[in-house]
């Protein structure tokens, strides 16, 4: 199956340059050719003069089971969200997390969006997901094997046996991991993590070449629990028992020192850096430009619908960039191409996918989106790259990934949009009814 994107502008290769007049031709899954004047008779025609075209991007942090909580738990810290989450545990059905996944999914999909590293407790409710949508993914199974004993049974997280997990998380592997959805392995993070259980899941990294991923040093909170535990800070931890290295994804890192940015940088570690959320949660500021500046890879994550009221990575590197603006009082800190390369290739590359995906380029695969260029925020249209990221809102007008159609016209193309959202709606309302019931009035 061929596609040929006749006349369209396109931002091409790693640093994103602007072509006007240009044609990509996709075979199969992959691009073939970008150029001028492709002639292909057995090509699907699309007709690209009233668009441009860019790679997808890429959420780095993601958990799609979570939709059901948005919004409710507004003005809560850290880690009374968490304990939210927590309690309502026993009132989500893994049903109900399937079906909301695909509205969270959507979301993202319809801002751009066309791979995830997505993270959770369980994933075999999102593995379907991601597969009925035809989207790409990575997902990680985050366990915890340490009781947060000081919390009340209500709202306390539920732990898993460590070698259990470990078991658990390699027959997922062997389970669900295929070419548009890879299995990655991770723990929750440092709090709540036993060394034996990073260790386990670390080595399965290394056993099936995968990336590691987890929260990290997110909040004081978070930093003096493991300090009180381990006596060191976490990422200080990690490298002092010798797990950090190329394979890990931390999302978060709000409280760094110069030295774990230091050991960051040397282990060639990636930073997922969410900054709606961790505003949201408040949490302290990530420190971008320092760790830019140290050469570590930073990317971008949406976090969950509890803790951001947004599943749309975008977003994120706006966000991204006023943190920055406002702490230096700079306006020159921070380019918008790196911004796009924090939600493109930078993100591919924290997921070990950079020769795949997050730029378009001869032989990788066909993760593109069509911005059509009659929307409101891309008129003039002087600089694409940079409307997409200080726009508010835009919508992808067609989404391919893996070179299939995923959205065209606005609108999904492997299920029926309208069911989905009566279905979710559905759900929604008795979630709701149950959540002020039996959560609400107890916490
Ligand atoms: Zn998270």
């Amino acid at each position: 199956m061929k596609t040929l994107i006749k006349n369209t502008t396109a931002y091409v290769g790693k640093d994103f340059d602007r072509y006007d007049d240009i044609d990509i031709l996709i075979e199969g899954d992959k691009i073939i050719d970008i150029s001028e004047g492709i002639n292909e008779k057995n090509a699907e025609i699309i007709d690209g003069s009233d668009f441009f075209v860019t790679p997808g991007f890429i959420n780095a942090h993601f958990h799609p089971s979570q939709q059901l909580n948005r919004a409710l738990g507004i003005g809560l810290s850290h880690d009374e969200q968490m304990d939210l989450l927590h309690a309502t545990d026993n009132i989500k059905k893994k049903e109900d997390k399937y079906w909301m996944s695909f509205i969270a999914i959507l979301e993202s999909l319809k801002s751009g969006t066309t791979c995830f590293q997505s993270v959770g407790s369980e994933i075999d409710s999102q593995v379907p997901v991601f597969d009925k949508m035809g989207v790409r993914a990575v997902c990680v199974l985050v366990p915890k094997d340490i009781l947060a004993e000081s919390k009340k049974e209500k709202i306390r997280a539920k732990v898993w046996d460590t070698e259990e997990r470990i078991e658990k998380a390699e027959e997922s592997y062997k389970k669900y991991n295929s070419d548009l959805l890879k299995v990655h392995f991770g723990v929750v993070n440092v709090r709540y993590a036993s060394d034996n259980l990073i260790k386990g899941m670390l080595g399965l990294a290394e056993k099936y070449n995968t990336g590691f991923h987890m929260h990290a040093s997110e909040g004081n909170i978070y930093v003096n629990k493991v300090k009180e535990r381990t006596g060191n800070r976490p990422i200080e931890h990690l490298h002092k028992k010798g797990f950090l290295n190329n394979r890990f994804s931390l999302a978060h890192m709000t409280k760094l020192n110069k030295k774990e940015i230091d050991y960051l940088s040397k282990a060639g570690a990636s930073v997922v850096h969410c900054p709606r959320a961790n505003s949201y949660v408040a949490v302290g500021v990530c420190p971008v430009k320092e760790l830019l500046d140290s050469g570590v890879n930073v990317c971008l994550g949406s976090d969950a619908a509890i803790n951001n009221n947004s599943n749309e990575v975008r977003g994120e590197a706006r966000s991204a960039f006023d943190k920055i603006s406002d702490k230096y009082e700079k306006a020159d800190l921070i380019d918008y191409k790196t911004l796009f390369k924090m939600l493109t290739i930078n993100g591919a590359k924290a997921i070990m996918l950079e020769k795949e995906i997050g730029s378009i380029e001869k032989g990788k695969r066909a993760d593109l989106v069509l911005w059509s260029k009659n929307d409101l925020p891309f008129i003039p249209g002087f600089n694409h790259i940079a409307d997409l990221i200080f726009t508010e809102s835009c919508m992808a007008h067609t989404v391919i990934i893996n070179g299939k159609k995923v959205l065209d016209k606005y609108k999904l193309v492997n299920m029926d949009e309208e069911t989905l959202k009566k279905k979710a709606r559905e759900i929604s309302e008795r979630y709701y009814n149950s959540f002020k019931e039996k959560v609400a009035k107890h916490l």
